[in-house]
């Protein structure tokens, strides 16, 4: 039989996508009581997959089978209630049924004409994001594979934008004889950062790096004087203590002169969609562009990030990356204009889906508890004798024993019993266990049972 016919019939029986869901329905099921991360002995059937590629080729039930057999033990179960490393988050259920339909349509998301679907919905999603984020109502927004990929977007337009004012057209000229862009951050600042200016051609060497304060934040009396050759770097979520800069005050400072602030907020700009936790992202609207990731804290699945700018023009011109300025081919969004790719996945009906099902009162309800269960797993550890070496003011939490060997040795226990997952850091030179809380599924329990881990470990 040609392939054609063989797939042709597969297409045409359905068999596989019901094999396919009824792996993904048992994978589901044993969530809460499988490994959180796989053990020695789990990792090792993953041997199976290092093989030559046959020469006929293999079914499509076998390869789903073992899929699902051997390699779902290689899997880290971010989208169970018990995950707490980096900041992954896990998935709604709704943004992951949107998925599993809108994967069949398989949409090109680059231009109105390759799927109008996905136009319309970055429209609405980009005015229901800016709302949401109380941002300045003439930003747009593009959406990208995540929170690095929105800092490059970002980086691109301020570049853009703070030499076409000092008289240079950089997509023209290039950076060669370019006026000198004046980088300005903090020692605190993501690696992100630090990795699309070297990308984007700025240089490690040219990047000012401020101190910090005790949680990590921008100290604001040690920012220079300012002028519009300035591109300055916040931060909304510092990825150990969850800390948080004092963007009204820098902002206003960058205001006056026309510098231009981001401010990568992967996982913590969402803090301004919760009425309790909203104080910390005060004056984020100053800023001229924001990062953020939706498969952090919004638990859509992987990859969704988005970029957001006030100024249109510039990131439609830095991002269309042609000498002259942007031509609209259409009337109607081509959202290769809004990203560096071209071609991408329709990434965004996932996040309409799931903005669509919370509503306004269910994203704060979700993001305010985070937050809760952060203070609870704190209060926990407190009262076991545990040091908490950060003001918990969002979602992280930074736990230290006595001695820096106590806690390796507590982190090692945690890790290899399998209850739960969470991952080392150091703070301030110092070794800590680093606690992070994004997936809707933590519970109460979860984070009881948690704390219960930490007692065994504890007294082991
Ligand atoms: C995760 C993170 C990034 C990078 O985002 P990706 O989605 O991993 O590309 C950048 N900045 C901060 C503060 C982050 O937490």
């Amino acid at each position: 039989m040609s392939i054609q016919k063989k797939m042709l019939s597969e297409l045409k029986q359905k068999e596989i996508f019901y094999q396919a869901q009824n792996y993904a329905f048992e994978y589901i099921d044993n969530l809460e009581t499988s490994r959180v991360y796989p053990n020695e002995e789990n990792l090792a059937k993953l041997k199976v997959f290092n093989e030559t590629l046959s020469e006929k080729g293999k079914t499509a039930s076998d390869i789903l089978s073992l899929l699902h057999s051997k390699g779902s033990l290689g899997t880290v179960k971010h989208t169970g209630g018990r995950y707490f490393g980096f900041i992954i988050g896990g998935v709604t259920p709704i943004s992951i049924a949107t998925k599993w339909l809108t994967d069949l349509w398989d949409q090109c998301g680059g231009l109105y004409v390759s799927s109008p679907i996905n136009s319309e919905l970055e429209v609405v999603c980009e005015k229901w994001l800016v709302e949401l984020l109380d941002l300045p109502k003439e930003s747009i927004a593009g959406f990208v594979s995540g929170g690095s990929m929105a800092n490059f977007s970002a980086i691109t337009a301020a570049r853009y934008h703070i030499l076409q004012n000092l008289g240079w057209n950089v997509n023209k000229k290039g950076l060669n004889g370019a006026p000198r862009i004046r980088i300005i951050t903090h020692e605190q600042i993501h690696a992100s950062i630090r990795k699309n200016l070297v990308l984007l051609g700025f240089g490690d060497e040219n990047i000012e790096y401020l101190p910090s304060d005790s949680q990590g934040r921008i100290l604001v009396n040690s920012i220079p004087k300012l002028d519009n050759s300035c591109l300055v770097f916040l931060q909304a979520g510092n990825a150990n203590s969850g800390a948080f800069d004092d963007f009204d005050a820098v902002c206003k400072m960058a205001n006056k002169v026309n510098a231009w602030v981001h401010i990568d907020g992967a996982f913590g700009l969402w803090a301004a969609a919760s009425k309790e936790l909203s104080y910390l992202t005060k004056g984020i609207e100053k800023a001229d562009s924001w990062a953020l990731d939706a498969h952090k804290t919004l638990n859509i699945p992987y990859d969704s990030g988005i970029v957001i700018c006030k100024h249109p023009d510039a990131m439609a011109n830095a991002l269309q990356a042609t000498g002259e300025y942007i031509i609209y081919t259409s009337k109607k969004r081509d959202p290769m204009l809004y990203t560096p790719e071209m071609s991408k996945r329709s990434r965004v009906i996932e996040l309409w889906a799931t903005l669509r099902y919370l509503g306004v009162q269910g994203v704060d309800e979700m993001i305010t508890t985070f937050h809760a269960r952060a203070k609870q797993i704190e209060q926990g550890l407190r009262e076991l004798g545990f040091q908490i070496l950060n003001e918990v003011v969002f979602n992280q939490v930074l736990v230290a024993c006595d001695n820096e060997a106590k806690t390796k040795k507590i982190l090692d226990y945690i890790q290899k019993s399998g209850e739960c997952w969470l991952g080392g850091s150091t703070w301030h030179g110092k070794t800590v266990i680093r606690i992070s809380i994004s997936s809707w599924m933590t519970t109460e329990s979860d984070v009881a049972k948690t704390i219960n881990v930490f007692e065994r470990a504890k007294n082991n």
